[in-house]
């Protein structure tokens, strides 16, 4: 996913009925011109995918007086350089550093001291055996000491409750208290498990009941997943009990398609084998996959 967030090119697909072929342009910036379909062989038919970078909503309002920027606001103290690879728009990283600033604003105690730092180092290319002059870099994400878990965890099985020390996870993921946002336990577990599968790597975050549409509407989650540099795939994810009548759900799906959300429903049904670890590893992959 890291690499989505900085890849230089802007991607259309043919839109042609039998084509779909994908197009990469490079570019500095979003390309809008005219492009050329190599298996058509003619001018595309083709417009960019997903969204505009430019056209990512400005600020996020969640519950409780929480607005959420698309990056975090710096410090006087941060290093330019580290923050511009640290912060990635709607990120996990981007995220937790605000949840964090917000829980002091409401001197809401017990926090995690998330510490993020980036190393730089030139890259160096074993096959011609010198540096080169790409720059990569390093992540560290500590909480009291350790790996945070709310960034660094990649996990293979389900983790228990009493395995948790980044406290921040656990508050966010939780229901009915001053620090989280979920409205649910269905929802406040899947996003739980979502965190603690996708660590390691910049990820994009799922954010919890965002209003959109000046408060109309408040999704359980919306996340924009970076297609390259400058293309989002804006998401909303519906998590739902199978009480609900399939026209009210469809209707709804419509309603989002038309803001220009994908959407992805998440259907909890605890008597058929159901786990939140399970579908939100099914959501991971289907994110990751492009
Ligand atoms: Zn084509
Ligand atoms: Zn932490």
């Amino acid at each position: 996913m890291r690499t989505r967030y900085d890849l230089s090119v802007t991607r259309f697909i043919c839109d042609r009925p039998t084509c779909h072929t994908v197009i990469d342009v490079p570019s500095e910036t979003l390309y809008e011109g005219e492009v050329w379909c190599p298996r058509c062989d003619s001018e595309a038919w083709a417009k960019y995918v997903g969204t505009a970078a430019t056209q990512l909503p400005d600020k996020l309002q969640l519950p409780k007086q929480f607005h959420l920027l698309p990056v975090p606001r710096l410090e006087p103290s941060d290093d330019l350089r580290s923050a511009n690879l640290l912060f990635r728009p709607y990120s996990q990283r981007s995220f937790l550093r605000q949840y964090i600033e917000w829980l002091k604003l409401g001197r809401l105690e017990h926090i995690c001291d998330f510490q993020p730092s980036a190393t730089c180092f030139k890259r160096y290319d074993t096959e011609r055996q010198c540096y080169t002059d790409e720059i990569d870099y390093e992540l560290v994400d500590e909480c009291n000491g350790r790996a945070c878990q709310f960034l660094r965890t990649e996990t293979v099985k389900p983790i228990r409750d009493d395995e948790l020390w980044c406290v921040a996870l656990k508050n966010l993921c939780s229901v009915g208290k001053p620090e989280s946002f979920c409205d649910t336990n269905d929802e406040a577990q899947l996003l739980r498990n979502f965190l603690l599968l996708t660590g390691g790597d910049h990820f994009p975050m799922l954010i919890p009941q965002a209003s959109i549409l000046s408060g109309q509407k408040r999704p359980d989650f919306l996340c924009f997943v970076p297609i390259t540099a400058f293309q989002y795939q804006p998401t909303a994810i519906l998590v739902d009990r199978p009480a609900k009548p399939s026209t009210a759900l469809d209707n709804e799906t419509k309603e989002y398609e038309n803001l220009g959300y994908t959407v992805k429903r998440i259907l909890v049904e605890r008597d058929h084998g159901f786990s939140y670890f399970k579908a939100a590893r099914e959501l991971k992959n289907w994110l990751a996959s492009p």
